[in-house]
């Protein structure tokens, strides 16, 4: 079944339902697939739509965001011109990727670190089971990373008995509330202060009893928690935000200093990167160091910056892994038209801009990747069948705050477009074909002066029965229309009248 202009309305998607029910503290629990979860894309924003505490709170998180982002991007006088070398740079990595990636690994090979290459999740996953339990240590500290958990490695660490703390404020949150992020940037942006207060005191068992929602207490709660995990942690485990070939140096861009207790206090460091995170010299990270901190958080620079290059006998873990992670990603590149999504470098300004995010949230995505960017990059990582490229209004909001210039609206045409014609021929749906002998009357019509002007009449009716310039409910098939959405009265003049009346003008 679809809705009119072809979104899938599916409904067999794995997990569980994706939104928590307002007020409850538990959210909507870890997913079988971090990349596809939870009902429907239309099914699930329509849920979304209920809960007023979840708009409030997006509303008001994205729109500070927002504000701060466009403040220090003007301050730049050349930021166009630093997004134009950040987009060619990608181009430039996406074009030589095996050879770059094989230069990584010998610079972080000959200083002292290893190398690992995992085809998919499972394998990922497999290799940081296994170094971990080599470590004879059941729990392991870890810094914020997209990449984990797009291939759900909490989940399956806990299955080898080992269990996976998160240290960044928000997805700590997450982690305790049994929730996914809902935002790449601002995992819990879905929970106001009140409701975090409620989880620590829940699920927090070192959590002081009388612990208000004054933000500074509840940081100073979760420090005091974290602050034991990091001293007594064997193992690190994290992301990274750029890895660089020509040195075999990896990057972490943080605001809260735990990725730099990570980074530094264990014996052994495990870090699990997308292929795509590579740039090809040091002097290119400069360029993403300005772009990524303005665009994200709204920053000119953020808090800490932790680089690291193999292993430093002394200083630092002793142990160094770098997993490098496929996972669909050479399926994107082999993509001309869909590849440019691996120039990510998951900002998060194309949510906080996005009409339809800042509405329905993260959750509704039913991935880990929400927003514009989850839009174009999961059906592609997947290479499912897939709503989300519908989830946009095409505004193009997106396509103008990206700091890589990722044209998603143009992605998202094409991701549409294919969709239309895998369904097309088969067995179809009543707006498609309502659609298609649209498309073939209109063509009828305007192929013929005369024809086409007895068509002008239906604007006239259509004008008869709308009330206050809105017309709220058609027959069918124009109830296609109208079941989800208002149609406009048309114009009083067409364009034929007022061109005739122009031409008896003297
Ligand atoms: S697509 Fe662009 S704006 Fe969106 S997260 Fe990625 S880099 Fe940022």
């Amino acid at each position: 079944m679809s809705t009119f202009l072809g979104m899938p309305s599916t409904r067999d998607r794995r997990g569980p339902s994706p939104q928590a029910a307002p007020g409850t503290l538990s959210g909507v629990g870890r997913p079988e697939d971090p990349l596809h979860w939870g009902a429907s894309f239309p099914d699930a924003a329509k849920a979304a739509l209920d809960n007023d505490q979840l708009r409030r709170n997006l509303g008001k998180a994205t729109s500070t965001i927002r504000t701060k982002r466009a403040r220090v991007v003007d301050e730049v006088p050349d930021w166009e011109a630093l997004r134009d070398a950040g987009s060619a740079v990608k181009t430039d990595v996406m074009a030589r990727l095996p050879e770059l990636l094989e230069e990584l690994e010998r610079n972080v090979t000959a200083r002292g670190g290893v190398v690992h290459w995992a085809r998919d999740a499972a394998e990922a996953n497999r290799i940081v089971a296994s170094l971990v339990r080599e470590k004879e240590t059941d729990e392991v500290v870890k810094v914020k990373s997209m990449a984990t958990q797009e291939i759900g490695l909490n989940e399956a660490l806990a299955e080898e008995g080992i269990a996976a703390v998160e240290t960044d404020l928000a997805e700590l949150i997450v982690q305790l509330a049994d929730d996914m992020p809902s935002h790449i940037l601002v995992p819990a942006i879905h929970r106001n202060r009140t409701e975090i207060r409620d989880i620590f005191l829940e699920r927090m068992a070192d959590a002081p009893p009388d612990l208000t929602d004054v933000p500074r207490e509840l940081a100073m709660a979760a420090r005091a928690h974290l602050r034991r995990k990091f001293l007594s942690a064997k193992v690190a485990i994290s992301g990274a935000n750029f890895a660089v070939a020509d040195t075999g140096t990896l990057a972490v861009v943080e605001s809260e200093g735990n990725g730099r207790m990570c980074l530094t206090l264990p014996e052994t460091l495990i870090t699990v990167m997308g292929i795509e995170k590579l740039v090809p010299t040091f002097d290119d990270l400069e360029v993403f160091l300005q772009l990524l901190p303005r665009s994200s958080t709204g920053e000119r620079m953020n808090p800490y910056t932790s680089m690291w290059t193999g292993v430093t006998p002394g200083d630092g873990p002793q142990e160094f892994h770098l997993v490098l992670l496929d996972n669909g990603r050479t399926k994107v590149l082999a993509d001309e038209a869909g590849r440019s999504a691996l120039h990510c470098i998951r900002c998060s300004a194309c949510l906080n801009v996005c009409p339809v995010y800042e509405r329905v949230g993260g959750h509704a995505y039913g991935s880990v990747y929400p927003g514009p960017i989850g839009a174009i990059l999961t059906p592609q990582l997947t290479g499912e069948k897939s709503d989300l490229p519908y989830a946009s209004t095409l505004c193009g909001a997106c396509y103008e705050v990206c700091p890589v210039k990722i044209d998603i609206p143009s992605i998202l045409v094409e991701l549409r477009a294919r969709e239309v014609s895998l369904t097309a021929g088969s067995s179809g749906d009543t707006a498609d074909r309502v659609w298609s002998a649209a498309m073939k009357a209109a063509s009828f019509a305007m192929a013929d002066g005369a024809r086409f002007r007895r068509a002008a009449r239906v604007p006239r009716l259509l004008r008869a029965i709308s009330r206050n310039g809105v017309i709220r409910k058609l027959p069918f098939p124009g109830s296609l229309w109208t079941r989800s959405r208002d149609l406009m009265e048309p114009p009083k003049q067409t364009f034929r009248d007022w061109w005739a009346g122009r031409e008896e003008r003297p």
